[in-house]
């Protein structure tokens, strides 16, 4: 924030008025020396008018209104709509990059990529993200903007193998970035990503998986240190395909919800991620 400097009063008082001359009151019996009385006023005036700072006679307001005019903090003050926005960072994993992981079909083809499934979920995020008013970057994986980079949060959208491991794969994983200045922020986020997300997808938060990949994941110690970070694993593309590609924007709601729960600081239930190990 800026200081101010010191405004002048709104108002001010009007400038005295001009003293007409003595000469003028007297009166001469002569013509001519009264000509040459109303000459010489005049060029006195005129020289009084052109010669005086513009600052004496009349062009005091001019001058305040000129210094408010050129002070920041009245400019700001023209314009209380105007409030900052929000920054939030939304990785589409793997964007960019590669495509993560793979379903293919019997013949060996590629059916669907987790990179696609990533960016459709991070796109719809932004948008509902954007509607609540916040700003949102989408970035991809290893996005330069990532460097330092400054927001409130990042989360970064991925998703799990598209291989049938057992009927336990399935279900959504959270982690935070252990890199941060403020540990209690980032777990903060993290509660709030699992609450939300299992309250709006219905889905079983998975934290027995979380690995110190997740925790460790390359993004977190590029941005600045007092950006809180998480990463989020939406679902198995194998056993829960179905809901991350047909029912996507409740996906993407899942993690909005969470988001404004930590922006808004809501509340929360106590959630399991302080007791996960990586
Ligand atoms: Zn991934």
């Amino acid at each position: 924030m800026e200081s101010a400097s010191p405004r002048p009063p709104a108002n001010t008082a009007p400038p005295p008025p001009v003293r007409s001359s003595r000469s003028a009151s007297r009166r001469r019996t002569r013509p001519f020396r009264a000509i040459q009385s109303v000459l010489g006023i005049g060029i006195l005036l005129a020289t009084l008018f052109t010669a005086l700072p513009s600052r004496g006679l009349v062009a005091g307001n001019f001058y305040e209104r000129l210094s408010i005019i050129l002070t920041p903090q009245s400019a700001q003050a023209e314009l209380p709509a105007s409030q900052p926005q929000v920054r939030i960072g939304i990785v589409a994993g793997h964007s960019g990059n590669d495509s993560g992981a793979v379903c293919l079909d019997g013949n060996g083809n590629v059916t669907l990529t987790e990179a696609d499934v990533n960016l459709k979920i991070a796109a719809m995020v932004q948008e509902q993200l954007i509607q609540k008013g916040f700003s949102v970057d989408l970035l991809r994986e290893y996005d330069t903007q990532l460097n330092g980079y400054r927001a409130l949060a990042v989360v970064s959208i991925h998703n799990d193998s598209c291989e049938y491991i057992n009927n336990q794969a399935t279900g959504f994983k959270v982690a935070a970035a252990l890199n941060t200045y403020d540990i209690n922020r980032a777990n903060r986020l993290t509660a709030c990503l699992v609450d939300r997300y299992q309250h709006t997808t219905e889905m079983n938060f998975h934290a027995g998986s979380i690995t110190a990949d997740m925790r460790e994941y390359h993004s977190f110690r590029e941005i600045d240190p007092s950006t809180v970070a998480a990463i989020i694993e939406t679902g198995f593309l194998n056993l829960d395909r179905e809901i991350l590609t047909k029912q996507t924007d409740r996906v993407a709601a899942g993690i909005v919800e969470g988001i404004l729960c930590f922006a808004n600081n809501e509340n929360i239930v106590p959630t399991p991620v302080s007791n996960v190990t990586p």
